[in-house]
């Protein structure tokens, strides 16, 4: 594995946006959590933007995200990663796993994969190995007939179906490990390759971030042992969600700092906001009011209902 840009004896924490869209509360403030968590415990903190989907990604989207997070309060150490730039990386990393026997060609379409997966035995969103055992000779026809601009996805020959990992927020979790997709049929490398790669190559050791990962997380965690990697400490925090309990989007109105400065509300009172919603001190405008306020436990109350 190559060396990280800048090596920190004390491990790093990190925030990885994806630059779909601007950043909404909720995700504005599982930055100040992995921001606090890492300053705390002394650690780096890192900043990385996941553009692996430039097909996606919006011009300038990255840029206003970065703003809003300095806009906070929140600063990161070293160069930022763009993902979009670590293709080598992630091939490298395939190919390990490929000179181990552990990769193999799909050519499975969504919907195969959808049809599939509702046959009895597979664990729930687990992808059925359709691909896994085809001999040669179909192989080379199912190639042939892959569209245009499409390549065969490479998955992982996973050995185990589950794997348990320790979150500090949830405790054991246990979830599915299947043959997860390494590099998409369009030739995108997969997230799931990619933040392993990523963490380890940015010295992380604490990974923070929305609860809506951890069902990913054991196969993350099953990447990262194949990879000889170290296993990170996870931190998976409560979403925030509407009056209604779903889980907060842009349709709920003002929820990002550029909406709500449009409605005369100051990024200062956006942060007092994020600050009383994580139990700092009622007032405080500043996420250093956070500093050994927000640990694990304090984490535990459940979601933060955005009203
Ligand atoms: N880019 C992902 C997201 O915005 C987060 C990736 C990660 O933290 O592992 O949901």
């Amino acid at each position: 594995m190559e060396s990280p840009a800048s090596t920190s004896p004390r491990g790093a924490g990190r925030y990885a946006p994806s630059p779909s869209g601007d950043l909404h509360l909720g995700n504005l403030r599982t930055a100040v959590v992995a921001w606090v968590l890492a300053r705390d415990s002394g650690r780096a903190f890192r900043m990385r933007v996941d553009d692996l989907d430039t097909a996606r990604a919006r011009p300038g989207v990255a840029d206003r995200q970065l703003a809003d997070l300095a806009a906070i309060g929140i600063d990161w150490d070293g160069e930022i990663m763009w993902e979009s730039a670590r293709s080598d990386a992630y091939a490298a990393a395939a190919d390990r796993l490929a000179d181990g026997g552990l990769v193999y060609e799909c050519y499975c379409s969504r919907r195969e994969i959808a049809e599939a997966a509702r046959a009895p035995h597979s664990p729930p969103g687990a992808y059925p190995g359709t691909c896994r055992d085809l001999p040669d000779a179909e192989r080379a026809l199912r190639r042939e007939a892959l569209g245009p601009g499409r390549v065969p996805a490479l998955r992982l020959r996973a050995d185990v179906r589950e794997l348990t990992v320790h979150d500090a927020v949830h405790g054991s979790y246990t979830g599915v490990v299947d043959d997860v997709v390494l590099r998409r049929g369009d030739g995108v490398w997969a997230y799931n390759l990619a933040v392993v790669v990523d963490d380890a190559g940015q010295d992380v050791d604490q990974v923070v971030r929305g609860e809506d990962l951890l069902p990913s997380t054991p196969r993350q965690a099953y990447l990262a042992a194949l990879l000889g990697l170290p296993r990170p400490e996870y931190v998976h925090v409560p979403l925030a969600v509407n009056a209604a309990g779903e889980r907060l989007a842009k349709r709920d109105g003002a929820v990002t700092l550029s909406d709500l400065a449009e409605e005369g509300t100051t990024t200062r009172s956006v942060v007092a906001r994020l600050v009383a919603s994580l139990g700092g001190p009622e007032g405080a405008d500043s996420v250093e009011a956070l500093r050994g306020v927000v640990t694990a436990d304090s984490l535990r109350s459940g979601p933060w209902i955005v009203a």
